[in-house]
């Protein structure tokens, strides 16, 4: 039987649905592939021992790693070549060695456009308002911009962050395309725009609560959620009731893991069963 030899990479990772998503879908194609979590708390490493579980990897031959925060920028002085979107992000979450070379793809960016594309077809992206500019947001912002929205305005607490952001997402996409402001400044930003993109961890189990007051949301508004533990944040809760369209975060969980899946197998992953079991999955508590 063909196997595949996997994992993630990253802090904090003990509760990741990836070795669970990964190992069903290649059983379900009849090839047996294991996914092992590298947590560096666990293994009581910092974050640049990255360099050197990418090392061991290759040598002890593995087909392929995620790599999550901490790492996703650290892993690249380690790896031979990137893929364009992972070039252009400067952020790396898949890793595949291949006729002994270490590539670095982001299939964060790719599984997001799959994600909205999917679930908000048609949905204007004149004005869009982005919440958060960390790892998750920076990949939201790209991939957003690359479908072609006219013009994105960051928000985040760190004021320095969202402004760091929209000048990567100018120098990329051109000027004018992105701009920044304080989260404070929500409710003028939204005021006519079309969409709104929730990349904070606000709403999951650690950090309760929404990202922006209810009263904000009205029916005119889709909202895109990145958060997926839970599946039905606050935020989605408040938007439905407001009558917004919504996409909630287990799309961009699911297209990234299967971007990532195709990456290490070279097989065609079946997106609508890997939903469904992300949205088994996600029914359990963290
Ligand atoms: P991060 O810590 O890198 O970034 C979060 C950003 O949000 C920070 O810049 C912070 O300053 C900002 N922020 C926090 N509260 C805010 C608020 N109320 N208003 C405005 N800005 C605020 O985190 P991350 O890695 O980007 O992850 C964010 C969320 O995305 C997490 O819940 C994570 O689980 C989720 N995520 C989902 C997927 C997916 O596939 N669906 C992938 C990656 C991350």
């Amino acid at each position: 039987m063909t196997s595949y030899l996997t994992g993630l990479v990253g802090s904090g990772i003990g509760p990741s649905l990836s070795p669970a998503l990964h190992e069903a879908e290649a059983g379900r194609h009849g090839v047996r592939l294991v996914y092992r979590t590298l947590d560096i708390d666990t293994l009581d490493l910092a974050p640049d021992a990255v360099g050197d579980l990418v090392q061991a990897a290759r040598l002890l031959g593995f087909d392929g790693l995620n790599i999550t925060h901490p790492c996703k920028q650290l892993v690249i002085e380690h790896l031979d070549e990137l893929a364009p979107e992972a070039a252009e992000l400067g952020a790396v979450n898949t890793v595949v060695f291949r006729a002994g070379r270490a590539v670095g793809h982001n299939t964060d960016v790719t599984g997001f456009a799959q994600s909205f594309a999917r679930g908000l077809p048609d949905a204007p992206t004149r004005d869009v308002v982005q919440l958060g500019a960390g790892g998750a947001g920076a990949a939201v912002a790209h991939a957003l911009l690359t479908l072609g929205a006219d013009r994105l305005t960051v928000l985040d607490t760190d004021p320095a962050r969202a402004a760091g952001l929209a000048d990567a997402l100018n120098a990329r996409f051109g000027p004018g395309r992105a701009a920044s402001a304080a989260a404070s400044e929500a409710a003028n930003r939204l005021a006519g725009a079309d969409g709104i993109v929730h990349a904070t961890p606000t709403g999951m189990a650690a950090h309760p609560g929404l990202p922006v007051p209810a009263d904000l949301l009205r029916p005119d508004l889709w909202v895109a959620e990145v958060v997926y533990r839970p599946l039905e944040t606050e935020l989605l809760r408040a938007a439905r009731a407001a009558g917004c369209r919504t996409l909630d975060g287990g799309g961009m969980a699911v297209f990234q893991a299967a971007d990532a899946f195709r990456l290490f197998t070279g097989l065609a992953p079946h997106t609508d069963r890997m939903l469904a079991h992300l949205a088994d999955l996600a029914a359990t508590p963290a």
